[in-house]
């Protein structure tokens, strides 16, 4: 067996300055990104903003036109996919229909000359990882989606690859086996410790998932962060209305000071010029204030122009003093919905001084 296609360590990624056009478009720009070793990292972005391109540069299928790539120390740019000792999980399971479990598991294995007994133990050991031990003999058409997908993994882990990439891999499934399976992969991880780079446009995944996330948009990195930063401190315009809900609330900042119809604000975040800014609302960060202004909050009054009941939590609209409509919301319990004020009345919404983040206004609201 050649040493670079070992079962050894995890290996930490070093993407630097890949640009990747097709004719005018560019996939990828400058793209400069590392990934820890063992470490959960989400590529997170539209579709079309490249994600899959930079996946193939990984995975060596894809070269691009210039930057450099490497795996631990060693530069991979040239390095062909066979040789890159990294497994692949696809959207669409690219499993081979006419063999059956076991000998699509273990087609990684044949690539590289194991056979006989290491071959089946070694196969029904990557099909009990993904808790499927003793469906070896079984034809792929006989298998659920969610099967079916746990089979492309344990085809891509039967190796041991130092590094695991993922693109899209449950976004054929329905919404509960894809939430199941997106804590189950996470634990799989866990578990085996590779260094993964996992695909997704669904931003919620991406919270649930990983160690950090890799906003993408038109090919750009738009920020490298944890979930929570990602979340609470988004770095642009795009960045907080792609992730998570928000409202924009355009305020005037002077001199550091930053306010809202004349009012001033407690802020997260000192603003450092006196460029355009937006005030970030999360609905699920506003709450309704009755009374005297409580301390560390700024409060915004406006009036509720829409009351829907969604379940488990009510979104509210209401229209503030400028005429912007914040969204609101809030949980269902009996307690709580007894407080919410009806459509037509005057409502004050309070907002946590650390919750009061300010975003650059960069213009690039998606559409
Ligand atoms: P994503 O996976 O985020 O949806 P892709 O990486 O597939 O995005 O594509 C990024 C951009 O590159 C898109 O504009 C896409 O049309 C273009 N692109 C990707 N692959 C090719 C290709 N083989 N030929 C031409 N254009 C491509
Ligand atoms: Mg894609």
């Amino acid at each position: 067996m050649s040493d670079n296609l070992g079962r050894g360590e995890a290996l930490p990624i070093f993407i630097g300055n890949v640009t990747k056009t097709y004719g005018k478009v560019f996939a990828l720009d400058d793209v400069s990104l590392d990934v820890k070793q063992g470490e959960f990292m989400t590529l997170l972005g539209p579709s079309g903003s490249g994600k899959t391109t930079l996946l193939m540069v990984l995975a060596g299928f894809t070269r691009p036109d210039h930057g450099s790539l490497k795996f631990g120390d060693r530069e991979v740019i040239r390095t062909p996919p066979h040789k890159r000792d990294v497994g692949m999980v696809f959207q669409n399971y690219a499993l081979f229909p006419h063999m059956n479990v076991a000998a699509n598991v273990g087609f990684p294995l044949k690539l590289r000359n194991v056979s006989g007994p290491e071959l089946a133990e070694r196969v029904e050991g990557a099909l009990e990882t993904v808790q499927l031990g003793g469906y070896g003999e079984r034809g792929i058409d006989q298998l659920s989606g969610g099967q079916k997908q746990r089979v492309a993994l344990a085809r891509a882990i039967v190796f041991e690859p130092r590094i695991l990439l993922m693109d899209e891999p449950l976004s054929a499934l329905d919404k509960k086996l894809r939430e199941h399976m997106q804590i189950e992969l996470r634990h799989l991880h866990d578990k085996l410790g590779m260094t993964t780079v996992y695909v997704t446009h669904d931003q919620r995944e991406a919270l649930t998932m990983s160690d950090r996330i890799a906003v993408i948009n038109h090919g750009k990195l738009m920020q490298l962060d944890e979930p929570r930063t990602i979340y609470d401190f988004p770095a642009n315009t795009f960045v907080a209305d792609f992730i998570g809900e928000s409202t924009f609330v355009p305020v005037s900042v002077s001199g550091g000071k930053v306010s809202y119809d004349g009012t001033a604000l407690q802020t997260a975040t000192t603003p450092d010029g006196a460029g355009k800014y937006n005030l970030m609302m999360r609905p699920e960060r506003l709450a309704f204030v009755s009374g005297k202004k409580p301390k560390d909050v700024n409060v915004f009054k406006g009036t509720v122009s829409e009351l829907v009941f969604q379940g488990e939590s009510f979104l509210m609209y209401a229209d503030l003093s400028d005429g912007t409509q914040v969204a609101v919301r809030g949980a269902t319990q009996k307690d709580a919905m007894a407080n919410v004020p009806e459509v037509g009345a005057a409502v004050s919404l309070g907002l946590h001084k650390d919750d009061t983040v300010l975003i650059p206004d960069t213009g690039d609201l998606p559409a």
